[in-house]
Formats: structure tokens, C-alpha cells, sequence
């Protein structure tokens, strides 16, 4: 389908995309990669009327690290696989970014623009919930750091506001002895998740779990973070029985739908076997195992 018409303007630099949004009074939207807000507005579920094409500001597409490991909105999923940094110590981002889509999408869409979406099907969420990221956002006001439990509002809604710019996530860098993993389950390559989940663990030398984040795809309204499985797992060994509680509760807390993907009961068991596998790729990792 044809999109309804609309304006639109290319941003010099980030003060002048926030401008340009700020004087739409409310009806601009941000254009990064285009793979959701295009598909939305051909469809016509989607009618900004003004589009601000972020692609051409310089600096936000960088990955780099400095303490944290920092990404860029317009750091493309392509770009985050090939990244030598993410490669050999954020091999839970390697495992989101290869799920996505396919890779004429992944050539195009955005870390950014998968946050900001807060579609709950979308494969970052989960895996910055289990990473405990912050997001950069930058508005008329100036700039405020969003910790990752406090940006996603509700499908497709984050606390980001109408002249806001997502510029940067933030992923705190991971302590020694430390492993992640992102598992997912589509009905075939390409497709949205039926349930995915994303753990990222850190061990003592006791080999008993410190740090653990756990995030699930597909389980809400918004992404979730399976607090009481993470709570399961602290301070605990990884054994089979502690593994198979806290994958329990990962499903315990999450609210799958039914619909063309399966029906909810299927996704919750869905939910507990992938977390299961996750935290044991997770620990796997963190013992020097791929
Ligand atoms: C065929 C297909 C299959 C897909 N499969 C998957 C999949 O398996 N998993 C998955 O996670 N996703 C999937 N997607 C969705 C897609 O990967 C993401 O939602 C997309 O990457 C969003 O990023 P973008 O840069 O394309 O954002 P855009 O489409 O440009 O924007 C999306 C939304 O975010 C806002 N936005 C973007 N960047 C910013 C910013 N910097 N600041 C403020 N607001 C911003 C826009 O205004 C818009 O509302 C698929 C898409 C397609 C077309």
C-alpha cells in the first residue's frame, strides 16, 4: 500500500532534528532505519505527518567502549554482528542481532530504532532488560540517562517524549566470569518471535551466580524482566534443580497472548524451556565454553 502523505526533512545534527520535531508540535516522528515506521505507514497504521530522517547526523553510529560499552542509535544490526568489540565480549548481543528479521533488514534497522519501536515481538528489549542498559535521550531540555526497567511504557510506547532522540545505549561492562546468551524460537528464519529470552550472568569463584539479568520476548504488553527467576538464581549454584526453578518462574511471571503463533500455555512452556537453555549457554560462557 501507498503510505497517507506527509512532510519531510533531513536532520543536520541531533539540535536540529529535536527543532525540527519540536516545530511538528507533536505530529513528527523519527525516520532511522524505516524497517517498522515504513511497513506501519503502508499499511496505514502508521499517519505522521512530518518525518525526521536521522541518517545523515553524524556520530550516532558508532560502537565504542569507554567503561560501558556504548552503541549509537544509528548503529545498524549489520554493524553491531560485524563489530570486533561486541564479537569477542557481548556475545549476547551477537546471538539478538543474528535473530533479526533477515539480512536485507539487518543492513538497515537500528539498535535505536528497535528500542524505541517497543514493539514486545522486538529481540533488543529482552536482551538490554538482561544487560541492565540505560538509554541516552536527548530533548530540548537537554540530556537524561533512562535506566532500561524504566523505558518501555507499553506496546509501542516509551517514556521517550514527542521531541525526544534516543542517541545512545549504554550496557554497563560485564565483571570477570560473566556470560549472556539470547535464545529464540520462530516459526521459521526471519520471523518475529514466538517467545525468546535473553540471560546474562555473572559467577563467583565458587562458581554461585552474582549479577543475573533475564529479559523475555513476547511475554506482554512490553518486554519483561523475570525478576523472581533472577532472585531464584542469585547466590545460588547453577545447578539442575535451581536452573529448572528459576525457569519456572521466567514463565510464572510472563503473559504471553494466544494467537497465530501458538496459544499462550504453549508459549510458557516455551518460555521455561528457553530459559533453562539460556542460563546454561549463559554459565557455559561465563566457564571460558562457547
Ligand atoms: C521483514 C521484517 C522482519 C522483522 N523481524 C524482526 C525480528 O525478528 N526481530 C526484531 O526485533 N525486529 C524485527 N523487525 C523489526 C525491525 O527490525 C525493528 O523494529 C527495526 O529495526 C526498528 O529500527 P529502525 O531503525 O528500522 O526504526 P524505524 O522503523 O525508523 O523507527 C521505528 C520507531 O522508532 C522511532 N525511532 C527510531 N529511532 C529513533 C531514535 N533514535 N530516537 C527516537 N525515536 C526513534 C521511530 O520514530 C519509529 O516510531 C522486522 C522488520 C521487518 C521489516
Amino acid at each position: 500500500m501507498i503510505p497517507a502523505s506527509f512532510e519531510y526533512a533531513v536532520a543536520r545534527d541531533v539540535a536540529h532534528a529535536i527543532e525540527l520535531l519540536t516545530s511538528s508540535g507533536g505530529e513528527g516522528k523519527v525516520l532511522a532505519g524505516g524497517q517498522s515506521l515504513i511497513p506501519l505507514m503502508k499499511f496505514r497504521l502508521a499517519q505522521p505527518a512530518f518525518l525526521v530522517d536521522i541518517n545523515r547526523i553524524s556520530g550516532l553510529a558508532q560502537i565504542r567502549e569507554n567503561g560501558d560499552l556504548r552503541i549509537g542509535a544509528l548503529v545498524r544490526e549489520a554493524d553491531l554482528d560485524m563489530n570486533p568489540i561486541v564479537r569477542e565480549r557481548y556475545q549476547i548481543l551477537v546471538d539478538t542481532t543474528r535473530v533479526i528479521a533477515d539480512p536485507l533488514v539487518r543492513n538497515m534497522a537500528t539498535v535505536g530504532g528497535n528500542l524505541a519501536h517497543a514493539d514486545p515481538a522486538n529481540d533488543h528489549p529482552a536482551t538490554m532488560l538482561a544487560l541492565r542498559a540505560s538509554v541516552v535521550a536527548r530533548g530540548p531540555t537537554g540530556e537524561r540517562l533512562i535506566p532500561i526497567d524504566e523505558f518501555f511504557v507499553d506496546t509501542f510506547t516509551t517514556v521517550l517524549g514527542p521531541n525526544e532522540i534516543l542517541t545512545e545505549i549504554r550496557i554497563p561492562k560485564p565483571p570477570a566470569r560473566s556470560g549472556g546468551a539470547y535464545l529464540k524460537l520462530e516459526r521459521k528464519v526471519g520471523d518475529f518471535a514466538i517467545a525468546g529470552v535473553a540471560v546474562m550472568l555473572a559467577l563467583d569463584e565458587k562458581g554461585k551466580v552474582g549479577a543475573v539479568g533475564i529479559g523475555v520476548t513476547n511475554a506482554g504488553p512490553t518486554a519483561i524482566r523475570a525478576r523472581k527467576a533472577e532472585e531464584i538464581l542469585r547466590g545460588q549454584a547453577t545447578d539442575d534443580k535451581t536452573i529448572a526453578a528459576a525457569a519456572a518462574a521466567a514463565a510464572g511471571e510472563s503473559k504471553p497472548w494466544s494467537d497465530l503463533r501458538g496459544p499462550a500455555e504453549y508459549k510458557l512452556d516455551v518460555i521455561r524451556v528457553l530459559t533453562q537453555r539460556a542460563i546454561r549457554k549463559a554459565v557455559a560462557r561465563a566457564t571460558g565454553g562457547k
